[in-house]
């Protein structure tokens, strides 16, 4: 085995009163970002306080910091996707090899054969290097569109390599699939509708070659979590036991048994619970041993894709944690298969997985820069009003002085409706404050005198609150202060683009600052993006934390970047972009880790992000007709005066720049 052993799930860790921020140490770092649960062992913190990635425990790791400063150098500045092509390699080969110890310990009879799903993440860099990585385990290919066929028909140069073909699919699909049998490819059309299998027989008739083919069972086991709509009776596709009756009868007419070749089933993806896995395996097995008991001459039996990847890494109820590893998949998927096999005296098929997610969602990552933060200015602890001070001014530090004093009477807390009473009062005078000004009767500083005396005074409240978290019921009014004093950090990226899965079906993904983590971090922050979109925003975090709505950060000090890296991108997020707002592909360097450089990697590619004229070509505006109409805009206004010819020039020349530039902020520190 060249791959690391795989981390097993570790519980979550019990929220524990913080020690003190002294003792801070990278290792605690690792523990409140759950490096280590969703990391697989490819990520950690190096002793200087950069995250780092290693393929291995005895690779030497390659500081991410430093691929993003030698992109830098070479002119590519981030947000920047960073592909890391030998953990690609790791997760190809980690599956593989789970499946073959499943395999070697259970005694099965016959091999596994893993199938890429194209759609998980169809850039051809990364098929390539599955297919390379692959390739001593015979691994093949899965597609489901025309254009994945096309693509991944080309890629098929070893003809014992499989490409499965599910989808819909038309009679020029099929009649191109039958030709690439027919020169020996091992190319698989899955029968998805029963209607297909028609067209399939129909097209096959008079060819010298019987046609083989595959076909997807609607099984009555069904997924779970988010995704859990692709098996049961609700799914969108698959041949219901009657059909499956009717498509043999067909085959026997035809004297076609032998056709029939794989029996399919997709339960869907992050499947969550490995019962689910058993049961969807044992329903197919039964089938399986059925139909070779009536005479088919099913090989192999391809179990799906689904298998799961812990992004979230809890076990809090409002995740839907994955409860097993890579190696446990494996064996549940083997032993099953083996245990109704044996049970029925049926020959043990090859077996096929369609992994897609577990092979790619690890290899890339997202690196984002903050742009600036957004915090709520508290009041100077030695601010005294003066006497030019508005009367508003003097109650406000009225109040705030309440909630700075002691407790009446020896009691340690105050009551609950003390600090109710406070935060109205603050409130109240707040709201005079504003209204002052729009009157015109508040200057600007006073205006902002009274709004800082007011997030101090909600700080004091809220830092109170701590101490009795538990203890006695908060009010709403309270609670919501948590959120209120949270910073926002702009970063530059754009949530539609990189993360679609967080926006459209709350899927949290591991996000964590990529260097100073040697120090505590001692802000709480909510990121947005820069999009004009409320959407924009992620809203909640991978953490350690009982409360997981805010993202512990570094305080910015504007000297140098902050950069912070969004993991487990590599499964449908890093292809999936739509373009929202005009936020193009953001720019990738392939890194390979080699020994023998300086910092133990060479950066193998660079892509440039899609520019504006890219993406605006997407939705039909080319360059020649809007600089047409920008010169005639600013001739006018020469010719009317208000500018000189220099300055439209000038103008003219920055506009049309911009068609080269990537999407985002170019950020100059
Ligand atoms: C999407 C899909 C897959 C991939 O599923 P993962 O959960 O990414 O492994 C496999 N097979 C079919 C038919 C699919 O639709």
């Amino acid at each position: 085995m060249t791959a690391a052993p795989q981390s097993r799930p570790e519980p979550a860790a019990e929220p524990q009163a913080e020690p003190p921020a002294s003792e801070w140490t990278v290792e605690r770092a690792e523990e409140l970002y759950r490096v280590r649960r969703w990391g697989d062992g490819f990520f950690h913190v190096n002793p200087d306080g950069r995250l780092a990635v290693r393929t291995s425990p005895d690779a030497s790791p390659i500081a991410i910091l430093d691929v993003v400063a030698e992109a830098r150098r070479r002119g590519i500045r981030a947000p920047l996707l960073i592909r890391f092509q030998d953990v690609l390699r790791a997760r190809v080969q980690r599956l593989n090899d789970a499946f073959a110890t499943a395999v070697e310990q259970a005694g099965y009879g016959a091999v596994y054969r893993g199938v890429y799903p194209i759609k998980v993440n169809q850039l051809h860099e990364v098929v390539e290097e599955v297919l390379e990585a692959g390739r001593p385990y015979g691994m093949g290919l899965e597609c489901g569109s025309k254009g994945e066929l096309i693509a991944a028909l080309a890629h098929l140069e070893d003809d014992a390599a499989q490409l499965i073909c599910n989808g819909v699919k038309d009679a020029s699909m099929l009649r191109l699939i039958l030709s690439a049998q027919r020169i020996g490819k091992n190319v698989i059309p899955v029968v998805e509708k029963f209607n297909e299998f028609e067209l399939l027989m129909s097209l096959a008739n008079g060819g010298e070659v019987r046609p083989r083919m595959g076909v997807r069972i609607r099984l009555s086991t069904s997924g779970s979590g988010r995704w859990a709509e692709s098996g049961g009776d609700r799914s969108k596709f698959g041949v219901s036991i009657p059909e499956l009756m009717n498509m043999i009868e067909r085959l026997r007419s035809a004297s076609a048994l032998d056709s029939l070749v794989l029996l399919h089933f997709h339960l869907g993806s992050q499947i969550a619970d490995i019962q689910i896995v058993k049961q969807g395996v044992k329903e197919i097995a039964h089938i399986y041993a059925q139909l070779i008991e009536r005479g088919l001459g099913v090989r192999w039996v391809d179990v799906g894709g689904g298998l799961g990847v812990n992004y979230e890494s809890n076990y809090s109820d409002d995740d839907t944690p994955i409860n097993y590893t890579l190696q446990e998949y494996a064996n549940a998927v083997v032993y099953a298969m083996k245990e109704v096999c044996d049970a029925e005296g049926v020959p043990h098929p090859t077996l096929v997985s369609e992994s897609g997610r577990a092979i790619t969602a690890h290899h890339s990552m997202l690196v984002v820069p903050v742009l600036g933060s957004y915090r709520k200015d508290s009041i100077d602890p030695e601010f005294k009003p003066g006497p030019d001070d508005h009367t508003v001014i003097h109650e406000l530090f009225g109040v705030l002085k309440e909630t700075r004093a002691k407790p009446k009477k020896k009691r340690k807390t105050r009551w609950m409706w003390e600090l109710l009473e406070a935060f109205h009062d603050a409130a109240e005078k707040r709201g005079d404050a504003d209204k002052l000004f729009a009157l015109g009767y508040l200057p600007l500083e006073q205006k902002a005198t009274a709004e800082r005396l007011y997030w101090s005074i909600c700080q004091n409240i809220h830092d109170m609150l701590k101490d009795r978290e538990g203890k006695t019921e908060v009010p709403p009014e309270l609670l919501a202060l948590d959120e209120h004093l949270l910073d926002q950090y702009l970063c530059d990226f754009s949530v539609f683009q990189s993360i679609l899965d967080h926006w459209s079906i709350g899927q949290g993904f591991p996000i964590m600052p990529l260097e100073r983590l040697n120090e505590p971090p001692d802000r709480r922050a909510t990121l947005v993006d820069l999009t004009c979109d409320s959407d924009g925003k992620v809203d909640h975090y991978v953490s350690n934390l009982a409360d997981r709505s805010f993202l512990p950060v570094h305080g910015l000090n504007g000297k140098t970047h902050y950069y912070l890296g969004f993991f487990l991108m590599g499964a449908y997020q890093d292809i999936m972009g739509d373009s929202h707002n005009l936020f193009g592909r953001v720019a990738e360097v392939h890194v390979y880790a080699d020994a023998e450089e300086a910092n133990g990697y060479y950066i193998e590619k660079v892509i440039p992000a899609t520019t504006v004229e890219q993406v605006l070509a997407e939705v039909q505006y080319f360059p020649n007709d809007l600089q047409r109409r920008m010169n005639e805009i600013i001739r006018r206004k020469i010719d009317a005066g208000v500018i000189r010819p220099p300055a439209g020039v000038q103008l003219l020349e920055e506009y049309m720049r911009c068609f080269n530039e990537s999407t985002y902020i170019e950020q100059d520190v």
